[in-house]
């Protein structure tokens, strides 16, 4: 039956018979995170009350802390490690998939140096991700909950690192992926979305109307039994990001950082790492201590810092225009929530400008040999300006997230980034250049 016209419960899987109950591990049901109002678990995402959005909940496995950390610490050097915070089948590490997560978090001392921190700084850097962005970690939860409602096509709307890991994803577990994406993404993205052979549609118009375009798509006969994965998935795919909050306490020896510099491009990811922090607080597996989000923006795309900056609650739409593409979203989902993370916890909304961001991806490498994509510019740039204007305390430990690699930006930095000289091959024109000694 196709039930065209009601948001929350188009595109349904094909499979008619569907099961009643998936297994989804822990997960036990959707709750609203406006009205609290809990639904089973399915290919939903919004509230049949208040159109609020929709989250996972959990049976989670309290009372035994030491037993869970044991298990953790027992199991895959992946994100698989904490499948029972997740919501997937406890045998997920055996299916095929791309086994994402437990990215290297770098002591980063020559760049706390160059920026004033004393207190400990760290980047956690998900550029080691299989597809090279942070995404791997949110799409091997919705390529589960695919699997669990009998999808067999993934889709997405993308500001370029999802359509990768997507495309990375469904070739593995053998899916079909169709992705849309804005026509004016960098070639890395636009390559590396396509060359795993799923189709990808470049949209003429921005990624408010690339998002616009699919949330019309699942309402319709043409979108019928697609997992979209930040659409009707969304509840389980934002999970993934929780995984960053716990392989940051995990690496600092089940430890809450003081602060974490996080980017924002629909704010999923910040209010998950914001949900795993209070889940391993509630777990006892860290001690509860106050910490400190503070959220990045891109100053060309900067709707939830404008209103954290004019103390507003509601987020003002714009039109993106910089060079940090993967967080170019005008209109962001999770705006409101990010808003209530950063005051709640002290923290701030920041942003920086173009030539801001490219000063950060090459100090970031100038001084720790990692080459971030913008995004990466933008949490390292935002760190600056925190660290300058006092609302970042360099005495304590803080966290930066680098979430993609900086080959696929090459655009942003090659102006200003090359050869120091071209010289013929001779030692009197390589004395001439003046490199030597
Ligand atoms: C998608 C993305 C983010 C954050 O996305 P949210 O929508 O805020 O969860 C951050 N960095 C990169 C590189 C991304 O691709």
């Amino acid at each position: 039956m196709r039930r065209k016209g009601l948001p929350i419960m188009a595109s349904q899987p094909l499979a008619a018979d569907q099961p009643a109950s998936v297994d989804l591990g822990p997960a036990v049901a959707l709750s609203c995170r406006e009205c609290g109002e809990r639904f089973p678990l399915g290919p939903i995402f919004a509230c049949e009350s208040c159109f609020g959005p929709l989250e996972a909940t959990y049976d989670l496995p309290l009372g035994d802390p030491e037993g869970l950390r044991k298990k953790i610490e027992a199991g895959p050097t992946n994100l698989w490690r904490y499948a029972p915070l997740l919501p997937v089948p406890a045998d997920v590490a055996s299916k095929p998939n791309l086994n994402p997560g437990w990215t290297k978090l770098v002591k980063a001392d020559r760049l706390a140096a160059e920026l004033g921190i004393t207190g400990g700084l760290y980047i956690k850097d998900d550029s080691g991700n299989p597809t090279h962005s942070f995404k791997d970690r949110v799409v091997a939860q919705a390529v589960e909950a695919a699997r669990a409602f009998g999808f067999t096509t993934l889709s997405c709307s993308s500001t370029g690192n999802l359509a990768g890991a997507i495309g990375a994803a469904a070739a593995r577990a053998g899916f079909r992926s169709c992705v849309f994406i804005p026509h004016d993404l960098e070639q890395g993205k636009v390559v590396m979305a396509a060359v795993y052979g799923g189709e990808v549609v470049a949209i003429k118009g921005t990624y408010d109307d690339v998002n616009r375009f699919c949330s019309e798509l699942i309402g319709d006969p043409l979108g019928e039994g697609w997992g979209f994965v930040n659409v009707n998935l969304r509840p389980y795919y934002a999970e993934g990001s929780k995984t960053l909050a716990y392989e940051i306490c995990e690496q600092l020896g089940w430890q809450l950082p003081d602060q974490l510099v996080i980017p924002i491009a629909s704010g999923s990811q910040l209010t998950k790492i914001d949900k795993g922090l209070q889940e391993l607080i509630k777990l006892g597996l860290v001690e509860d201590k106050p910490y400190k989000i503070f959220g990045a923006q891109a100053e060309g795309c900067s709707p939830v810092s404008t209103a954290f900056k004019a103390g507003h609650d509601v987020v003002r739409p714009q039109k993106p225009d910089t060079i940090a593409k993967s967080l170019a979203i005008g209109n962001p989902a999770d705006g409101p929530y990010v808003l209530d993370i950063a005051r709640r916890t002290g923290g701030a909304v920041e942003d920086v400008n173009d030539p801001q961001i490219v000063a950060a991806i090459k100090l970031l490498a100038r001084t720790e040999g990692i080459f971030a994509e913008t995004a990466g510019g933008v949490t390292v740039g935002v760190t600056r300006k925190l660290v300058e204007n006092g609302l970042l305390d360099p005495a304590l430990t803080t966290v930066v997230l680098n979430t993609g690699d900086g080959l696929k930006t090459l655009d942003a930095v090659a102006p200003t980034t090359g050869p120091s000289v071209t010289i013929a091959p001779s030692l009197e024109a390589f004395r001439e250049a003046g490199l030597a000694g």
